[in-house]
């Protein structure tokens, strides 16, 4: 793809990053080179210093057009400087390029004593890396109260399910757990639930499973054994695969890859631990097995087995960093040279695992993934700022709908109804959820209704969000609140 003729080798994009991240990130292009596969380094910035040059997104518009040349990154972790910019450099990247999957395998490994040594953990968390909480979208809606979106497709999910089940077969696998918190957010984890649950019959030589996010947080730590290929959305996968790393040793130990249709970025879940920065005491083990991770996508499959064997080997034989074993602890260019030595060489107790090329799922382009025969707004939401109680309000917000279609069913309080009264006391703050459905009799909620209804509202009350409630082929598009019947 972006092998380049002219100069025998492969073009990728190479960003140091921050704090330890040079030191890791050299090592690693140390290894790579070893292995006699070409590649056609292409240094470029990101994180820290570009930030503090004044760039709010801290990424450069030479690294983006390099990236989206060589469409292959190897990157090291990235700052944001507190007081510059706002957004993450990282999930800036990831979001440009669309990759849509993050991948982060861990594995016990020879000699990294953990209580779980010997139980053979060995899994990958395929986290939906684009979509979620991630998408970034806050509103304070009020002085005291702020709001994240959480938002998730029926196509994202689609893409990352099927992904995990290639990488389940990519890589000999036998089982897929879905972990979501689909019992408590049915719309949005239960998207993912559901997407699952249709995709599974497509892999029938994989066993599907689905689990509450938070009883898989409870497992891992238990039996972490009986887990092959977790897939997750994006704020669960972040969290689990932090959990995991913890499982074989720690954050040295976990390497990752942001993958999409077009572009692939290989990285550490590590972050720059600032501490270490410049020491050369650091593990460098992480981005060498997102090298590993890369060398794979790159079709090099044997250089990938080689210089995942020589990681195995030097633990093997026990050269370590200060992590593993502060007492005589190898520096980071030791450890790489070390590595580098023992290219070629087989571990004796420990295997490679034989890992095909991973087949990138397919599925509709058109962003309209989801046809409907029927689609009916029955009510609207008015999110709406006031300083008092839910029995002066109820009166007043049930009145400005006289005479139109709609009539107010409930208030809710962060999720909580209120009015009318159930009975319940919770601790109320000035944002209200105020539901309007259509009257007995009425068929549809047009705009104009909606655009009265608020100015009628504006009356009274400083208005901050306006939900449509939708049915779709009759299901409800919406839920209800705590309390709501
Ligand atoms: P961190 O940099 O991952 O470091 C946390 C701790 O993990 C370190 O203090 C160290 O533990 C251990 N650790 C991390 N990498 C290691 C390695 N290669 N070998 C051995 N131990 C390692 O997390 P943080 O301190 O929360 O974040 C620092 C900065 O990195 C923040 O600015 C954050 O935003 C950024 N970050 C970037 C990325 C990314 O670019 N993808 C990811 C995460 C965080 P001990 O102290 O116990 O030795």
């Amino acid at each position: 793809m972006n092998h380049d003729p002219h100069r025998a080798g492969t073009r990728v994009t190479v960003i140091p990053g921050d704090g330890i991240g040079p030191e890791v990130v050299a090592a690693t292009q140390r290894v790579i080179d070893a292995t006699g596969v070409k590649i056609l380094w292409e240094p470029h910035e990101a994180g820290a210093a570009v930030f503090r040059r004044g760039l709010p997104s801290g990424v450069p518009p030479e690294t983006i057009a390099s990236i989206a040349d060589t469409r292959v990154a190897l990157k090291g972790p990235l700052e944001t400087p507190v007081g510059f910019g706002e957004k993450s450099a990282n999930v800036t990247l990831r979001k440009l390029f669309e990759t849509y999957a993050n991948i982060r395998p861990v594995r016990e490994m020879p000699g990294v004593t953990t209580p779980y040594s010997g139980r053979g953990i060995d899994l990958v968390i395929v986290r939906e890396n684009v979509e979620d909480l991630y998408a970034g979208i806050e509103h304070r809606q009020t002085a005291g109260v702020a709001q994240c979106l959480k938002l998730m497709s029926r196509k994202g999910c689609e893409k990352i399910v099927r992904l995990a089940f290639e990488v389940a077969i990519a890589e000999g696998r036998k089982r897929v757990h879905c972990a979501t918190k689909a019992n408590i957010m049915k719309l949005t984890e239960g998207l993912m639930k559901r997407t699952f649950e249709a995709v599974a019959p497509d892999y029938p030589q994989i066993e599907a499973h689905h689990i509450i996010v938070d009883n898989c947080a409870h497992q891992l730590v238990r039996t972490p054994e009986q887990f092959d290929v977790i897939v997750t959305s994006n704020m669960n996968g972040d969290i689990l695969s932090d959990l995991t790393s913890g499982l074989v040793g720690g954050l040295g130990f976990a390497p990752g890859a942001n993958i999409g249709n077009e572009v692939a970025i290989f990285e550490a879940v590590h972050g720059s631990a600032p501490k270490y920065a410049g020491k050369n005491t650091i593990n460098p083990t992480a981005v060498l097995l997102s090298g590993v991770m890369m060398l794979r996508h790159l079709g090099e499959l044997e250089a990938a087995r080689r210089v995942e064997e020589a990681v195995l080997v030097t633990l093997e034989r026990g050269t370590y960093t200060r992590d593993v074993r502060p007492e005589g602890a190898a520096s980071t260019d030791r450890f790489a040279d070390t590595v580098i030595a023992n290219l070629g060489q087989r571990p004796e107790h420990w295997r490679a695992r034989d890992v095909q090329a991973l087949r990138m799922p397919t599925l509709d382009p058109t962003p309209d993934f989801m046809r409907l025969k029927t689609r009916r707004t029955v009510g609207v939401d008015v999110f709406i700022e006031a300083e008092i109680s839910p029995a002066q309000l109820g009166p007043t917000i049930s009145e400005v709908a006289d005479g139109l279609p709609v009539q107010l069913k409930m208030i809710s309080n962060r999720g909580t109804k209120v009015f009318p009264a159930t009975g319940a006391v919770p601790d109320c703050v000035d944002h209200w959820r105020c539901r309007f459905v259509l009257r007995d009799g009425m068929t549809a909620l047009l705009d104009d209704t909606i655009a009265e209804l608020l100015r009628r509202v504006a009356r009274h009350h400083r208005w901050m969000h306006v939900e449509k409630l939708e049915q779709y082929d009759q299901d409800d598009g919406f839920t209800r609140a705590q309390g709501e019947d």
